[in-house]
Parts: C-alpha cells; structure tokens; sequence
C-alpha cells in the first residue's frame, strides 16, 4: 500500500446525508475539504427514505429540493390504528408543508455528486478512516485504511450510527435510553403516486400482541413503496421481537389494499436516538447526524437532522475555538428540550400495554380528529421558536418545564473524559 499524504481545511468522515451536507455548507464558506466515505456510491443504507419538511427546508437551502419535489411529494400523514384513521396535513408552518421520499440509493448518490461538483470540495471512496493522532488535544492526523494520511485543521465525524471512528474518539452510546429497532423492505404498488404516506400505530405481532412502535408506508413515486416497521427498546425493557418477521406480518396485514409484490431487499438495523450519546466533540472535531444520535425517537426520521447540524457545525469553524463543550451546547439549544420530552413519551411507550389504552382515545372520535393532526405535527418536530400559535407555545412550555425539573443529564455532554 502506497503512503500518500494530503493536508486540507476540513476532514469530513462519511458521506451519507450529514457528511455530504457538511461538504456543501463547507465549499460554501470557502473552506478545502476532502470528504471521505468506506464505500463506494451509490450504496444503499437501511431507511424509510421518507423526508420530511424539514429535509426539504435543508435541500431548498442547498438547491436541491426542487428535483425532488418533481418526482414525488407527500402531502401529509395518515394514521391508522385502533379503529380509527386520521388525516395529518403537514402543517403550513415554518417549515412548509411539502415532504417527499427517495431511495437512499439515490438520495444519498444526488447529494454526493452535487458535493463532488464543488470545486474545492476532493472526494475518496471505499476507505474507511480508522486511525487518529493528536497534537495538543487537537486532533492532527488521520489515517484511511487505502494508506493516505491526512491533516486537517478540522474534523467533522458524519459515520453515522455505529460511528466507528467516533468511538476510536470516546463517543458512548448510552442504550439504557429508548432507542429504535427497525426493519425496512421495498414493495412494488401501483399507488406509488399516493401522496399521503401513511403509518399504523397499532402494529401487532404474529401472535396479535401490541408493539411500542409502528409500521410504516412511504410511496417512492416510482413503482415501489418503502414499506417498513420499527419498535421502541430500551436496555431495562427490551422490544422481544424480530423485526424482520414483524414486518412480513405488516406486509401481509396491508397487502390486500395496497396491491403489493413480494418484499424486495429486506434489511434492519438499530437506531440510536433523542441525542442518547456522550463526547461528542473535541478541540477541533464535532460528530453530526446518526453518529451524535440526531434521530427523533418518535418517529425515527434523522436525515434532517444530519443535514441541519452539518450547517450548524460548518457554521462554528474558527481555530480559535474550542468545540468540547460548545458543541454539546449548541446541540442542546437546538434539539435538547425537544429530545427530552420525545425521548420521555418515547420511554413511556415502552411500558407494555400502555398502547392498547392510549391508542384507542387518540385514533377513534370524537378525541382522536382533533388530537391527532397536533400530535403528528408534534412527532415530526414540526415547531420552531418563530411558531407561536397555541400547540407551539405548549409544546414549548412542556419542553422547559421537563427539562427544569428532569434529572436526566444533556447526553451530548462529554461524561468521561475526551482526549
Ligand atoms: C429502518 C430505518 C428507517 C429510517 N427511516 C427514516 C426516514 O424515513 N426518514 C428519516 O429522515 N430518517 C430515517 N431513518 C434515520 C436515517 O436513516 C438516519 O438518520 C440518516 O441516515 C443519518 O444520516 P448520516 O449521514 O448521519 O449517516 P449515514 O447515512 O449512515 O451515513 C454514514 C456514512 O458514513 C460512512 N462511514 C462509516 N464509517 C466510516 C469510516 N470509518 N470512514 C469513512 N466512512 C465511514 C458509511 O459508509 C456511510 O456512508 C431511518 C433509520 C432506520 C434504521
């Protein structure tokens, strides 16, 4: 193996949505960049590959939404479960109320190749950064398993959920946190244009027991649905499923309706969420996206997220920073009231039973059409300090006064000590 040597503004590890986000926002400031990824593109990730408005805020940013827009856009969520079935339009609000679906395959590949097309912006494919050297705290160079070192003035870690290299940095996933197990496959359909995707939040096993979690239908525009389902975990009280079989059960639930083929690349994976990771930035290093745990734990979506602190990330570059603490701060500011009474609702799911009493009031009349299209807006994250109507200001009020009087410690914050 040949030794070849580069030096570069920032290092970008990871080249899924946060790490070619990152790579974007950073050409723009005018900053070199080389952005590295283990595999090859396109690759496939295990996804729902559904985007919601917030993606959308972030593509407009970065002149990509349009193209997606074209092809599919959703309107809004239905809900089903319980007897009831409830329309939730996304709700006109600051983050518009259009949300759209692509392949990973593809999505990723879009955002990849607009990355590749910035000038300053060096790609390398198919190496995985796997070691690390520090001058003063700061880390000064890092070695790609094809033999190149590089050293950059800064590193933003975007390896998503299993982040190795962030470990090789002290990230600790904490799993006595909720945390998401999820299996997705691809369903030929002829309602792939359906422009409402839809969720059943009574998802049942084989042997007819409720599941804290749901099931998923996200139309591609394409011919196919991305149909999936997930549940809800926690270390003390772990979801005893399999997931794969649970969402071959879903599949053959909706298949009469839906027309579907047979299921088509099955994966799962887990999913760490609501920020439930410590050390998460260092002098010059910050984590983004999956690898700092940016996933909402109501409903599983992180692609915003990624691409949201790949922009607040490149926003903070200065040498004469330092990121170990501000980072987890900013997180905080950003995400963490919202995190914390999502990953609280989302821990309270947990508790067996608590479905089958809660499900029915939410989903049937008279409770249920009125509760819902909120609720919806609320598991999406849907609210902005800008929004001040009524749902917002609770929202808010209910997000502080958690936080006051939570014991739960900011998980971003680095609890053992970071090099
Ligand atoms: C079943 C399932 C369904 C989901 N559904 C949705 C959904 O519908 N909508 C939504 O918004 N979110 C969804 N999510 C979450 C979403 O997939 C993630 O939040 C999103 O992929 C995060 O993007 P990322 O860029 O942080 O990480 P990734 O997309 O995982 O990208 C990380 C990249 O880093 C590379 N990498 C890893 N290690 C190294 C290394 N050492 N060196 C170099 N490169 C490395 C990997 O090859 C990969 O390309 C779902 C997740 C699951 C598991």
């Amino acid at each position: 193996m040949q030794e070849k040597r580069l030096a570069t503004d920032i290092l970008i590890i990871g080249a899924g949505p946060a790490g070619s986000s990152a790579a974007l926002y950073a050409a723009r400031a005018g900053y070199s960049t080389i952005l590295v990824d283990a595999l090859d593109f396109p690759r496939d990730k295990t996804c729902g590959d559904g985007l919601t408005p917030r993606a959308i805020t972030q593509l407009k940013t970065l002149g990509l939404a349009e193209e997606i827009l074209d092809r599919y856009h959703s309107k809004g969520l239905k809900l089903h479960g319980f007897g009831g079935d409830i329309t939730a339009p996304w709700p006109d609000g600051s983050f518009g109320d259009q949300g759209s679906a692509m392949p990973r395959r593809e999505f990723d590949h879009l955002l990849f190749t607009k990355a590749q097309t910035e000038e300053a912006v060096s790609t390398i494919t198919g190496a995985a950064a796997k070691k690390v050297e520090f001058s003063s705290s700061r880390i000064s160079q890092v070695e790609l398993s094809n033999g190149t070192i590089i050293s950059p003035r800064f590193v933003i870690v975007a390896d998503g959920v299993r982040s190795t290299f962030g470990k090789l940095l002290g990230r600790t996933w904490h799993k006595d946190n909720v945390y998401g197990i999820a299996a997705r496959s691809y369903c030929t359909t002829e309602y792939s244009h359906e422009q409402w995707i839809h969720s059943h939040l009574e998802l049942t096993s084989p042997d007819g027991v409720t599941q804290p979690g749901y099931g998923w239908i996200f139309p591609l525009g394409n011919g196919y649905a991305n149909v999936g389902c997930g549940a809800l975990s926690t270390e003390s009280r772990p979801a005893q499923i399999n997931t794969k079989k649970l969402l071959s059960h879903y599949i053959s639930s909706c298949e009469k309706e839906w027309g579907f083929g047979d299921p088509e690349n099955i994966a799962s994976a887990l999913l760490p969420m609501g920020g439930s990771v410590s050390n998460v930035a260092g002098a010059n290093w910050m984590l983004i996206g999956d690898a700092a745990a940016l996933v909402n734990p109501l409903n599983g979506e992180g692609i915003d997220y990624g691409m949201e602190s790949a922009e607040y990330a490149i926003g903070i570059l200065d040498e004469a920073k330092d990121f170990t603490l501000m980072w987890p701060d900013l997180l905080d500011q950003h995400y963490g009231e919202a995190f914390l009474l999502a990953r609280t609702a989302a821990k309270l799911l947990t508790y067996p039973r608590l479905l089958d009493y809660l499900g029915p009031i939410g989903l049937r009349r008279p409770l249920g059409p009125m509760l819902m299209p909120a609720a919806a807006r609320l598991m999406g994250n849907l609210v902005t300090p800008e929004d001040q109507d009524l749902i917002a200001r609770l929202w808010r009020s209910a997000g502080a006064a958690i936080k006051r009087y939570s014991a739960a410690p900011t998980l971003w914050s680095s609890t053992v000590p970071t090099r």
